[in-house]
């Protein structure tokens, strides 16, 4: 028996192509059957999908997506000073508990949104997977080090022993090993760290080359830029997960282009920065994934892709000030099936059959989406949460009919509220890093 049939939807796959009406069934957590003929009705569940739209679900590529904290508290700064004075002071009193909570609101704010797979950069990250555990969303976890500090190697075998302990534990758990930056760790470490992930087969979650200034600094103090030192180091001998990548240079691109690589494009965090739009044509060109990226919420206040898929299509239109770029099925394979290549996932990001039953479906009811246009013009342009009627991880429900399931946010929040009262009024403590003036 099938677990549930979705009867006539239809459909938008992740090459964001408008595929039609048909029958889906899911079983055991696989999309098992797409169909031009009727499935009948012999199911756990059947949905009718007249009214609906069902596509991939959302990938967030690069989040640290525990910033709940920061949400609305570091505004109008500098991004030299809000790291400085803002998230390297209040980060230094973060405990695994604060993460714990703040993961998950997060992930059901991710839930809510359409996301049913996140690629994660942060500390106590075992918290991080205890809750992905619990909540049933897939996501790729990589503990956050630095190259100094404060007990900075004590940290660093923290995190390599996180990622030994999740490597494969869960069918919904991958892990990377997340040094912070070349910037924030020298070459030797990432040397290290480089030799570890290759022998053990993991793959390298990183931000590089975040703006043009920092490939300035960096050709001024190593003579290499940020992408030619994760090169020379041996990082991109492992499939890497690359934050931002504003700053590369025509070089950083061909070196790109030979490796197992993906970029996680965040729009509302450069534009609220200041810090670039970066040269996303010409990689793409170059035949290197993109895919959008939401950063924490200390940047873009929300961790939630449709928002950074609407400004990263009207960013880049902008930037590169031509409309007939960056179409609508450009943007939707940015988010789905580009965004799984970036992390290296193989059978995610697309309605396929055989593919994970990781997907979203979309009520075109609200007077907004009224009349139905081309329905991913809509998605992209004017959809909101409640318009993701449901969202499906690995054949379960994580939100059904508008609804989250299991989540007690009165519970959440109260805790939520408590933690950042005492983050913000600690005193003191050491600066976590320093971002350089
Ligand atoms: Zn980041």
């Amino acid at each position: 028996m099938k677990d549930v049939i979705f009867k006539g939807i239809l459909i938008v796959n992740g090459d964001g192509e408008i595929v039609g009406r048909r029958d889906v069934a899911i079983r055991d957590g696989i999309i098992s059957k797409i169909s031009r003929e009727d499935l009948g009705t012999y199911a756990k569940e059947v949905i009718d999908g007249k009214e609906l739209l069902l596509m991939p679900g959302f990938i967030n590529t690069h989040t640290h997506a525990e910033m709940v904290y920061f949400r609305g508290m570091l505004e109008d700064m500098t991004i030299q000073d809000w790291f400085n004075k803002g998230i390297w002071v209040v980060e230094g009193g973060l405990t695994e508990d604060d993460v714990y909570w703040a993961a998950l609101l997060a992930v059901y704010e991710m839930i809510d949104s359409g996301i049913t797979t996140f690629a994660d950069h942060y500390f106590f990250m075992d918290k991080v997977a205890e809750v992905v555990d619990k909540v049933g969303i897939r996501a790729d976890l990589a503990w956050a080090f630095f190259g100094s500090g404060e007990d900075w190697e004590e940290k660093f075998e923290r995190a390599l022993r996180f990622t030994q302990n999740w490597h494969k534990r869960s069918n919904r758990i991958t892990t990377s090993l997340g040094p912070h930056a070349p910037y924030t760790c020298p070459p030797d470490l990432l040397r290290e760290a480089a030799g570890i992930a290759k022998k053990e087969g993991w793959k390298i979650h990183i931000h590089a080359a975040e703006t043009k200034e920092q490939t300035e600094d960096s050709l001024e103090k190593y003579g290499m830029t940020p992408i030619e030192i994760l090169a020379d180091t041996g990082i991109l001998e492992s499939h890497t997960i690359i934050a931002h990548a504003l700053g590369v240079t025509d070089g950083d691109m061909d070196i790109l282009s030979k490796h197992r690589v993906g970029i996680s494009y965040a729009p509302k965090t450069y534009m609220k920065l200041a810090m670039g739009a970066g040269k996303v044509k010409e990689i793409m060109e170059k035949g290197v994934k993109i895919g959008f990226g939401t950063d924490g919420q200390g940047s873009s206040n929300t961790v939630n892709i449709w928002e950074q898929m609407r400004l990263g299509a009207l960013f880049l239109k902008y930037h590169y000030n031509d409309p007939t770029k960056f179409t609508l099925s450009e943007i939707i394979k940015m988010a789905t099936k580009d965004a799984a290549k970036v992390l290296g996932m193989k059978d995610v990001g697309d309605i396929k059959e055989g593919y994970k039953a990781d997907l979203i479906t979309i009520s075109f009811s609200s007077p907004y989406l009224s009349p139905l246009g081309d329905p991913r013009a809509h998605i992209i342009y004017t959809l909101q949460n409640k318009d993701i009627r449901d969202v499906m991880v690995d054949g379960k429900f994580l939100k059904r009919d508008g609804l989250l399931v299991g989540f007690d946010f009165d519970l959440t929040r109260r805790e939520i509220e408590k933690r950042k009262k005492r983050l913000f009024s600690l005193k003191g403590q050491k600066l976590l890093q320093y971002y350089p003036a």
